[in-house]
């Protein structure tokens, strides 16, 4: 296939893509329609736990494909019961709900706490969420987003989302009424930037739940799934939410997501919640066996090390060059770079510099000043240290583009 023949413009103009086509991809490499390679610290959006065409995910969706690719959701399959039995055996969790995307999983959390505050609280309905917040791109889930200047992008918002600001429990504690039913974050705000929420905070929600009888909400699409080191993000902080949702990792690089609740908040009656896709064999396949991999004790301890492998490189790199903090849980970091040069870093480790054999990175800013690392949770040690080469080159590079 020839992709220089296949004009762009008859897809929807969303975002700026750079003028390069992928075609194929092996681990935490990418290659593109001119043959160059990529060093991916992407991965698909921190989607590809396992990196690009894991053996693991065609070996299943191979095997799945040929035996059933869908029953309908209103009939059992084996892999729904399958991957629904491992994540309540190695969660806190005793239900869930599949879905095909993160947002949809949101949208599910949202309803099943909605429904609860109805059953349970006299129709209340408000879900607390926080500044900075991502929880999807659907209306309801960019509502509870609290990304500045989506309030109004796509007027009038959902409403019942009032926003705390995250890591302050007195923000939280001001906004809870007798409509609050639920309060709601990531326990690593992702698309905000990798803020960290503080244990105090973590534990702090816990309380503020309990004492004002509310669902504590983890939002663990981007967090869950070996991302920090732990199965899922709440196990690192030791704290249980009533109600997680996963996505992301979960699928490995399939569209998958799940709603995980405990017993008592798992209040949906026949007719409430449906899809056509949702909880279908081919993705549980591939869900069950990334399950399977990420939950291994060694996988997770390997993810812990190259986290701080990460973190103590970015920490060296920024001594090295003058730049910020480096921060973040496992291997969900960023670098604080203090000059708005963010995109232009990106741009340059893409297409100018050469990490070795005409080879270039791809790395992600998701605010000006600001690199956010989300590679394969089964990269080596030496690709963290190619990296580390490419991004001082391209930092070193934009640097001379400002003067
Ligand atoms: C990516 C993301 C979502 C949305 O997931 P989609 O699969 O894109 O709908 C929701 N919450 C968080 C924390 C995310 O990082």
């Amino acid at each position: 296939m020839n992709a220089k023949d296949l004009p762009t413009s008859a897809l929807m103009n969303i975002t700026s893509r750079p003028n390069l086509v992928f075609m194929e991809g092996s681990g935490s490499w990418l290659v593109d329609n001119h043959g160059k390679r990529y060093l991916d610290f992407v991965q698909g959006w921190a989607v590809n736990a396992l990196g690009h065409s894991p053996k693991i995910i065609t070996e299943a969706l191979a095997t799945q494909s040929v035996k059933l690719i869908t029953p309908s959701p209103a009939f059992y399959n084996e892999p729904m019961l399958r991957l629904s039995n491992g994540l309540v055996m190695k969660s806190c969790f005793q239900q869930v709900f599949f879905t095909n995307s993160g947002a949809e999983a949101n949208e599910g959390a949202i309803k099943l706490a909605r429904k609860w505050g109805q059953k349970n609280k006299g129709g209340a309905y408000e879900i607390i969420t926080t500044v900075g917040g991502f929880h999807g791109r659907t209306i309801a889930t960019m509502s509870a987003s609290g990304k500045p200047g989506w309030d109004v992008m796509f007027a009038p918002q959902v409403p019942g989302f009032p926003k705390a600001e995250f890591n302050n429990l007195a923000s939280v504690e001001a906004l809870i009424t007798d409509k609050t039913v639920a309060l709601m974050l990531e326990p690593v705000q992702g698309e905000g930037g990798v803020n960290c929420a503080t244990p105090e905070f973590m534990t702090g929600l816990r309380a503020l739940a309990d004492k004002h009888k509310l669902l504590l909400i983890c939002d663990e699409v981007q967090t869950g799934m070996g991302r920090l080191g732990t199965l899922f993000g709440y196990q690192h902080f030791g704290v249980e939410p009533d109600i997680m949702t996963l996505g992301k990792g979960i699928g490995g690089g399939v569209p998958l997501g799940a709603l995980l609740a405990k017993s008592h908040a798992c209040v949906f009656e026949h007719g409430d919640q449906g899809g056509t896709y949702n909880g279908n064999p081919l993705m549980c396949a591939v869900g069950a066996a990334v399950l399977a991999e990420i939950s291994k004790p060694e996988f997770l301890a390997h993810v812990r090390a190259m986290g701080q492998h990460l973190s103590e490189s970015l920490t060296a790199l920024s001594a090295e060059l003058g730049l910020g903090l480096e921060r973040g849980i496992g291997l969900l970091r960023a670098l604080d770079l203090k000059q708005e040069i963010g995109a232009k870093v990106v741009e340059l480790a893409r297409d100018a510099i050469d990490i070795g054999s005409g080879a270039g990175l791809l790395l992600n800013s998701p605010r000006p000043a600001l690199l956010r690392f989300m590679p394969a949770l089964n990269l080596s040690k030496a690709e963290i240290d190619q990296m580390i080469v490419g991004t001082r080159m391209a930092i070193v590079a934009a640097r001379k583009h400002l003067t």
